[in-house]
């Protein structure tokens, strides 16, 4: 096992866009980090770690990949082996790593589930045994995560005083049910804002209540950036804006989430468990 004084940070989905863009700000960074890049495909993850390895010969952090799938559960259970085998712990675990599109049929509804929620629930549940006292989860949720843009059904049910982990599963198993009434605003018909509405519930109403009282977990927004998620490109200066706003750019997308990494690892009671955008701290609720 390595023996290091560095903290380490494991981000899912760090082959592009904004994981790839954190990755980046770390390893550029004043602080120290032993940084775990994962990516689905090995090939683009081991470019994309070339890539930023010769950028930054001078980073005081390390930088290695590891393949991850967070759909595939022999995926996640290697990945956790390797994790205890090299460092013993982890220090903070990014989950990034998301799909979207929008209009899609069935399948493609349950998938995005599945992506965005069901498998970054085991993922989590794998690693946080591993995950030191003082250690932190960041969720990379979104602004369409609120309850109040969910499907009335969805939100009837997210609310229920009498809401349990084994029900937001549920949930989520048989999300077409609980969004048929979904308003199509302000995005089309999708179960994207599902996905990161049950990502935030399990996070904040049971994930919370698992971790040891010195762990501490955020959840942000990156806000609205051009990335291959939305096919959007970010708006240049004194360019009309996208119909969704203006879009910035993956490397604005990850100073937020680099911020609560950067954050000290002493639990702060008033930022723990609260969801953050630009800085800042914003609602769960609309
Ligand atoms: P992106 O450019 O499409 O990158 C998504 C990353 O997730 C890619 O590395 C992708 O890998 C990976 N991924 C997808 N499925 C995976 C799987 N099964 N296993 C492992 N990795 C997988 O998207 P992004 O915009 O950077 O999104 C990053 C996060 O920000 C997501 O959680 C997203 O929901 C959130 N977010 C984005 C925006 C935005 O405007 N872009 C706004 C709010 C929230 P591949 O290259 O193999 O597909």
């Amino acid at each position: 096992m390595q023996t290091s004084s560095r903290r380490n940070v494991l981000i899912t989905g760090s082959n592009k866009g904004i994981g790839y863009s954190i990755v980046e700000t770390l390893l550029a960074g004043e602080k120290s980090y032993d940084i775990i890049a994962t990516a689905r495909n090995t090939k683009l993850g081991e470019e994309a770690v070339s890539t930023l390895t010769k950028k930054y010969p001078k980073s005081t952090s390390t930088l290695t990949f590891h393949q991850l799938d967070v759909n595939d559960d022999k995926s996640i259970a290697d990945l956790a082996q390797w994790v205890k085998t090299k460092y013993g712990k982890l220090d903070a675990l990014v989950n990034n790593a998301a799909i979207a599109s929008w209009n899609t049929n069935d399948e493609e509804k349950k998938n995005i589930i599945k992506t965005n929620f069901l498998s970054v629930y085991k993922l989590t549940e794998k690693f946080t045994p591993l995950l030191s006292d003082d250690g932190k989860i960041i969720n990379v949720s979104s602004g369409l995560g609120v309850l109040d843009v969910q499907a009335p059904t969805l939100k009837k049910a997210l609310e229920d005083e009498k809401l349990t982990e084994q029900k937001v599963l549920d949930i989520a198993n048989n999300i077409l049910e609980y969004i048929k009434d979904y308003p199509g605003k302000p995005v089309p018909e999708g179960s994207y804002p599902a996905s990161k509405a049950l990502l935030n519930t399990y996070a904040t109403k049971f994930l919370i209540n698992k971790l040891k009282k010195t762990q501490q977990i955020y959840t942000v927004c990156p806000g609205l950036c051009g990335t291959d998620l939305n096919g959007l490109t970010p708006t240049k200066e004194g360019e009309e804006p996208s119909p969704f706003g203006a879009v910035r750019t993956a490397e604005k997308g990850a100073e937020t989430p680099v911020y609560l990494i950067n954050l000290p690892f002493e639990k702060n009671e008033e930022l723990n468990a609260k969801f953050f955008r630009d800085l800042e701290i914003i609602s769960y609720q609309a």
